[in-house]
């Protein structure tokens, strides 16, 4: 095979990457996520944009349960409409991040989601409501 120069520096490349398909050479190379520099910067992008979005629901789960053990805020149903919300956020993000390999982002998207439906649970179970999301089924 001839040899080929690296599409971001010009030395000689010595693999591809397996997002843009361009040779790229060792320097060039995002060990990771195995993409060229370039395409791993969009990776990389992407990862810390889950985490922003996970800060804010974390924040606003404790918000949620500050206010949840107010006496005039325990019966909201607004919390409850809210926490259901944050829960599908939450498995949004697991399921995609999963797919995108990000590690960490679902080890935190795991934790939360935990932390949420536990405290969903308890809201529902506090304001007599027994029948229960069939999302909340998993392994
Ligand atoms: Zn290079
Ligand atoms: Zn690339």
């Amino acid at each position: 095979m001839m040899s080929m120069k690296c599409a971001i520096c010009g030395r000689p490349a010595t693999t591809f990457c397996i997002r843009c398909r361009r040779p790229i050479c060792n320097n060039c190379l995002d060990r990771t996520w195995y993409l060229c520099k370039e395409c791993a910067s969009l990776k990389w992008e992407l990862e810390a944009d889950y985490h922003r979005r996970l800060n804010y629901i974390k924040a606003l789960y404790s918000f949620i349960k500050d206010k949840s053990r107010e006496e005039q805020c325990k019966d909201c149903i607004i919390l409850r409409e809210l926490l259901i919300d944050l829960l599908k956020s939450v498995k949004g993000i697991l399921y995609e991040a999963e797919k995108e390999g990000f590690s960490e982002v679902v080890s935190r998207a795991k934790g939360l989601e935990s932390n949420i439906s536990q405290l969903l649970l308890r809201i529902l179970v506090s304001q007599g409501i027994a029948i229960f999301d069939q999302g909340q089924s998993k392994s």
